[in-house]
């Protein structure tokens, strides 16, 4: 499952691709499970308009949208030649509400995004495409279908802060008096929006802290250096990302990414890059945690 940096990349990535391009037609498939919004608002939404940019929100891809220039110019030079006032007019244009708009994706466990040729084979799956004004194709395909689409009239907030712009005072506050494994909050995507299973167990190794520390117990100080920490792990899952996503996006997404070398999470067993202990796994919530039992208490 894509967790906050794997997510960036991809915004990252489709910014690259497809901001300043134009949707032309979108078709979407019959399945309703990855529509949040009906299928007729989706592409009302999306058709005409022109990509500004994509960006990350939380784990969510965020297109923001505006209508496209040309779909209006016809009728609107002509009065602009005879007004001779082309400036106010556009500024007047561009506070019209349904001008702006936003298209937000969730990947789910196995949804992805690409950009490809029409020529390129539809793979099964796939539940969206966007015929782009330069020729190309924007395709959603999701096996699994926990992925998400819908459309917003803009200001989309996923909830919850910013794990890399959250300040250190603002994130020790997010956990005070909370009674639940400091793991479970960091994951609490109301608190942090983004923090996954792997980042979770590898922010609290590099901040000592085991996952199942109820949170209220942990001192300032370790909360200090966990907010380092989480900040730490995700910047350099991003900054390996940055250099696999052309392939991610390109291809049919089987190539995955650059993964930060976990120094806890899916090692079982094996030797504390630290200590040698040998890393701990206990099931917290359902799901697999990772720590060591010298280098975190
Ligand atoms: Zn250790």
């Amino acid at each position: 499952m894509p967790e906050l940096p794997e997510v960036e990349t991809i915004a990252r990535g489709l910014d690259r691709r497809v901001a300043g391009d134009t949707v032309e037609s979108v078709w979407i498939g019959s399945r309703k499970q990855p529509l949040k919004s009906p299928a007729g608002v989706i592409a009302a939404t999306l058709e005409g308009k022109r990509i500004v940019r994509v960006s990350r929100a939380g784990k969510h891809i965020v297109f923001d949208l505006e209508r496209a220039a040309r779909v209006t110019t016809s009728s609107q030079t002509k009065k602009d030649k005879r007004s001779g006032r082309s400036q106010p007019r556009q500024a007047a244009f561009l506070h019209q509400s349904d001008a702006h708009a936003q298209w937000i994706v969730h990947l789910g466990m196995t949804g992805r995004i690409v950009v490809c040729e029409p020529a390129a084979e539809v793979a099964k799956h796939t539940h969206l495409i966007a015929k782009l004004a330069s020729g190309r194709e924007l395709r959603f395909i999701d096996p699994r279908m926990f992925g998400k689409l819908s459309v917003h009239a803009g200001g989309f907030d996923p909830g919850g802060v910013e794990p890399l712009e959250v300040t250190e005072e603002r994130f020790i506050a997010l956990f005070r008096g909370r009674k639940t494994p400091i793991k479970s909050a960091l994951q609490n995507q109301k608190l942090l929006r983004g923090v996954g299973n792997i980042y979770a167990d590898e922010s609290l190794f590099r901040a000592g802290i085991r996952p199942r520390r109820r949170a209220a117990a942990i001192t300032r100080e370790q909360l200090g250096k966990l907010h380092r920490a989480v900040r730490e792990v995700l910047r350099e899952a991003i900054a390996l990302g940055g250099s696999s996503i052309s392939n991610y996006v390109d291809a049919d997404g089987e190539e995955g990414f650059f993964q930060l070398q976990h120094r806890v999470y899916g090692r079982e067993g094996e030797p504390c890059l630290v200590c040698r202990t040998a890393i701990r796994r206990v099931v917290l919530a359902g799901r697999s945690s990772h720590y060591c039992s010298k280098c975190q208490n």
